[in-house]
């Protein structure tokens, strides 16, 4: 058996606690969900924060009283800050990563998201890669559109990005990328052509989450995602579980993650590490 990492996605930008009362929104709720799953077997927490009121923040206070939180908590586990895009101002898009987590979302291109465009443009990208790179934070792309990838290539090609990325493909956003098995075929191949090296990973959104998890699996994916994040918006999957439940959810023998908890070490030296 084959261990990968699970990475818990615990808050996102989208879900409110009026569509799931288990969202953890405040840092205290997030570092206590993100706990729980770490006990579950999770290894790398994605992290969004958010304002009082829910709404999405890039305030490096409070990514970093969660960063210091799982870090007492959750000894090992890969902190990784999101700089996703919806509801936050761009400029303040990289405002934490002076805080050095251990990994950053990083997407290379701009992508249609259900009500908007997600604007990732090519000025904005590179600043994220130069902050990631000059604090030592290594990124996730984040590829929503095969042509993300060849984003990813022109940073390594400026020197903004190393040869052995972390990616991650995103199929299943309504207006983006569809979740066919055919595609991910596709993807990985130019993937693993830009960046031989590269350790990669593959979310379906929603009720697309299982499925692909399948797909990536099955191809020998590094990791998987799962949490509150991912599954937001499947009536089938989600009901009102926390992310906790849905890491044990995920080792469930038929999908082969079994053995994520004994292996982690490993598989997250060479995931997070250079
Ligand atoms: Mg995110």
């Amino acid at each position: 058996m084959t261990p990968v990492v699970i990475t818990v996605a615990i808050t996102g930008s989208v879900p409110r606690k009026k569509d799931n009362p288990a969202v953890p929104i405040t840092p205290t709720e997030q570092i206590e969900s993100t706990r729980e799953a770490f006990e579950a077997g999770a290894i790398l927490a994605h992290i969004h924060v958010r304002n009082d009121d829910e709404t999405p923040s890039s305030d490096p206070e409070r990514f970093g009283k969660v960063c210091n939180g799982i870090r007492t908590h959750c000894p090992g586990m890969i902190v990784q800050f999101s700089t996703g895009g919806r509801g936050r101002d761009p400029q303040a898009r990289g405002s934490s990563l002076f805080l050095k987590p251990d990994m950053a979302s990083l997407a290379t291109g701009s992508v249609n998201f259900p009500t908007i465009v997600y604007e990732n443009q090519t000025p904005l990208v590179e600043d994220l890669a130069s902050k990631m790179r000059d604090n030592g934070v290594r990124p996730e792309i984040e590829v929503f559109d095969l042509s993300h990838l060849h984003g990813a290539r022109r940073l390594a090609d400026r020197g903004l990005l190393d040869e052995r990325p972390h990616v991650q493909f995103v199929m299943g956003i309504q207006n983006a990328m569809p979740a066919h098995e055919h595609l991910l075929d596709v993807l990985l191949t130019e993937a693993k052509r830009l960046f031989p090296s590269c350790t990669w990973t593959a979310a379906g959104i929603g009720r697309h989450q299982a499925e692909v998890m399948s797909w990536a699996l099955a191809r020998g994916a590094d990791a998987v995602r799962t949490g509150l994040e991912i599954t937001f918006g499947s009536r089938r999957i989600v009901s009102r579980r926390a992310t906790p439940s849905l890491c044990s959810w995920q080792r469930t023998p038929s999908l082969s993650m079994g053995a994520a908890l004994r292996h982690r070490r490993k598989r997250v030296t060479s995931l997070a590490l250079v």
